[in-house]
């Protein structure tokens, strides 16, 4: 091979494996990064420790009375523990986590330091947030925003090869009040969710309702790649994919990597990754080997939307962190390689509360059934009227590569329910319960509605937003992504529907209708208005994607190009207004910033096709034609003539590649579009088209000349040498 790549395999070969840790007893690592509320408990005064723990479990801002008594605990737990220094960590509006690290120290008059760490700035801090996209909304006069500490997500310790920092998990708000970040909406989504829910609660004659909270446990695919070959590769280091590339000869058709054993040097690095993540009290829990060579899973268990949400983006960072000191790389793109199976997150969702339970649990009584049903039936509902909002929820320039491929789930959102839900919604919307699938005949009233089997074993792969026994699972979601997002989409849509519920149900019964009997004809109305989005068949199927939009009128948003523009549809803006998740203005800046993020994702990697192209494969081609043009003059000269069909196909290649990525240089020069939506459409259509095009000949070049000649990492040395 190329003496770039021969010069990578031999590193790898020679490199001196990582020692694998001896384990510590969980006991011992669990949380021990984190100023938890039994430090708090440790540490406070009776009355102050009382007083977080309530500001705690009703998410209210912290009394600035206690907030210098608890910053000042926290400040001798961060010493004790290493740091030298506090961030206030927030999640702009890209799918990053951002900090700004202050240190403890403090300059005295006469010159002498003391570290100090004051209420005031545990409570909130002044990023200079200029440089944070903000989609508009601040104009360079009121330029700053500031962080507040989201006191229900612990502070923990974040250590790295730069030493310890104390980082405090905050919300960024612009000085107007609005948010520049994914953390508020989510808390606003969960309060609106909240107060819908305890309205139907209370209605189905609950009086003791503890606050209902929203639940995620998110399974993470990722890849590791041995970093010598990814800092030969400038499309994984700057796009996080390959933009060129031939399948090996081995790719996943045998099947063999899932659940296979785990290759040694990817094991010491999971445990590396779960020790860590033990220590700042993430709940890792499953791990193994993906379907596709060189993918992974790692799935903590499920907590309440916010924490797994802040522990998600940290999980993020220490998957990429980790991979790094083991020589490796980590990449959470959807879609690194052609041609095997790109990347994902399932997002488990489920609602619940101390009083009720998980409200999305079937349960064991008909009565609790009931209640099951209205809120399940209210997700359907969310579904079909918001489907597109869900899509959008997951646009992204990068996702783009999974949805619709058959190995992600497809654009089309859909319910999945499994069988006996299917059945008994379609009892419902006949009028009556006459049967179920394991209880035998019956024809009375919801009383008599079935206990539910876990339908763990029915579990349809296909649906991009299943039921899977206890909750909704959004698989449609981005590997790369923050969950926010989608956590948002569904806390809001789901406290619209329970508004709609909560409505219908109390105008029923204020005309006098039993309740047994308004639930029924509520379901019926969900069922009847809303069962269009329910579908238990095959998504990948040609038939579905044609029955779902011409049959249900279900839209197919294929590109983010398409699905984004969902964002300004009129209905969508009344749904966050009303619910108080997000101002119309806020709304509005999210568009642009997404927007804006998907041309540019795509540019860059225009940019990438255009100058590996020049600079690595173009010149590796013209160099493997002149040899063989010159070999084969020398052969024909001593008398020996081969045929030079060869020759000929591969200048024709050459050809067509600079042709084609001079037509891709050349439309990358445009700039004046009327509208965003058209520079989006541009970008998903002609620019894309290019891109394909030029890796086609590219690819095509890869098969056919010298391998010694070829400059870039081969997927073969890339997904199969660990
Ligand atoms: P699978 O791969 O079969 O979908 P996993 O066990 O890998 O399942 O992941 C399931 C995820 O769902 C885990 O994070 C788990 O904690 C989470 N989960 C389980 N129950 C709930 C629930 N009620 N609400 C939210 N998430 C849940
Ligand atoms: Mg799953």
């Amino acid at each position: 091979g190329n003496l770039v790549r021969v010069q990578a395999v031999q590193n790898i070969t020679n490199r001196k494996p990582m020692p694998p840790k001896a384990p510590e007893p969980l006991s011992s690592l669990w949380s021990s990064d984190v100023f938890t509320l039994s430090k708090m408990k440790e540490s406070l005064p009776k009355e102050v420790f009382k007083s977080v723990k309530k500001t705690i479990e009703a998410g209210a801002e912290l009394d600035v009375s206690i907030a210098d008594v608890v910053a000042l605990a926290m400040k001798d737990w961060a010493l004790s523990k290493g740091a030298l220094y506090y961030a206030h960590v927030f999640y702009p509006l890209t799918n990053a986590t951002a900090e700004k690290h202050d240190g403890f120290i403090s300059v005295q008059s006469d010159g002498s330091t003391i570290s100090e760490f004051s209420g005031k700035v545990l409570v909130q801090g002044e990023p200079d947030g200029s440089s944070f996209p903000n989609g508009g909304i601040r104009s360079t006069f009121e330029a700053r925003g500031y962080t507040a500490w989201d006191v229900t997500s612990p502070a923990y310790i974040m250590t790295t090869d730069n030493g310890a920092t104390l980082c405090i998990p905050t919300v960024f708000i612009s000085w107007t009040g609005e948010a520049l970040d994914k953390k508020t909406p989510l808390l606003r989504s969960n309060a609106a969710m909240n107060k819908a829910a305890k309205r139907v609660l209370s209605l189905l004659g609950h009086t003791d309702i503890a606050p209902v909270n929203s639940s995620c446990g998110a399974e993470q695919e990722y890849f590791l790649v041995d970093a010598n070959f990814v800092n030969n590769r400038p499309d994984l280091l700057l796009a996080g994919r390959t933009l060129f590339g031939t399948p090996a000869a081995k790719g996943q058709q045998f099947d063999d990597h899932y659940f296979g054993a785990i290759p040694e040097r990817v094991q010491v690095f999971m445990q590396d990754v779960e020790e860590q993540l033990y220590r700042l009290g993430i709940p890792a829990k499953t791990r193994h080997n993906e379907v596709a060579p060189g993918q992974f899973e790692i799935a903590p268990f499920f907590e309440s939307a916010n924490v797994a949400t802040d522990h998600q983006q940290l999980l993020m960072t220490v998957l990429k962190n980790t991979a790094k000191k083991h020589g490796l790389v980590c990449l959470l793109h959807e879609k690194p390689f052609k041609g095997i199976n790109g990347s994902g997150k399932h997002v488990n969702w489920s609602v619940g509360n101390a009083t009720q339970g998980n409200l999305l649990d079937p349960g064991h009584t008909p009565h609790s059934n009931t209640q099951f049903l209205l809120f399940c039936g209210a997700v359907i509902r969310g579904v079909h009227k918001y489907g597109p909002l869900l899509r959008a929820a997951v646009a992204t320039a990068s996702n783009d590569h999974r949805l619709g491929a058959n190995e992600a789930p497809p654009a089309i959102m859909s319910v999945y329910l499994g069988t006996q839900l299917d059945n008994v919604f379609e009892q419902i919307s006949n009028g009556k319960i006459t049967g179920s699938l394991n209880a035998g005949q019956m024809n009375l009233g919801i009383t008599t509605l079935p206990v539910f089997s876990k339908d763990a074993g029915d579990r349809n792969r296909t649906s991009p937003f299943a039921f899977t026994g206890n909750r909704f699972e959004f698989r449609a979601v981005g590997s790369g992504q923050s969950v926010a997002g989608p956590l948002v989409t569904m806390n809001t849509i789901l406290a619209d529907s329970l508004g709609w519920v909560a409505d219908t149900l109390e105008s029923k019964l204020a005309a006098g209708t039993e309740l047994d009997t308004a639930i029924l004809e509520t379901l019926k109305i969900i069922i009847d208005e809303h069962g269009a989005v329910v579908f238990g068949g095959n998504g990948y199927s040609a038939e579905w994607h044609k029955k779902a939009v011409e049959e249900r009128g279900l839209l197919n948003l294929k590109t983010a190009a398409d699905a984004l523009p969902i964002l300004k549809e009129p209905y969508i803006e009344a749904l966050f207004d009303k619910l108080g998740v997000l101002s119309p203005v806020e709304l509005a800046s999210r568009f642009e910033i997404y927007a804006e993020q998907y041309i540019l994702a795509i540019e860059v990697e225009a940019k990438l096709v255009v100058s590996m192209t020049k600079t690595g494969i173009y010149p590796a081609a013209v160099k493997y034609l002149s040899d063989l043009s010159t070999t084969l003059t020398s052969l024909k000269s001593n008398g020996v003539e081969l045929d030079n069909a060869s020759l000929v196909q591969i200048s024709s290649l050459v050809s067509s590649l600079t042709d084609s990525s001079a037509k891709l240089s050349a439309v990358l020069k445009q700039h004046d579009f009327a509208t965003i939506e058209e520079h989006l459409q541009f970008c998903a259509q002609t620019i894309r088209r290019l891109m394909d095009e030029v890796r086609v000949y590219a690819d095509a070049l890869e098969s056919e000349i010298s391998d010694e000649l070829w400059p870039f990492p081969t997927y073969q040395e890339m997904l199969f040498i660990k």
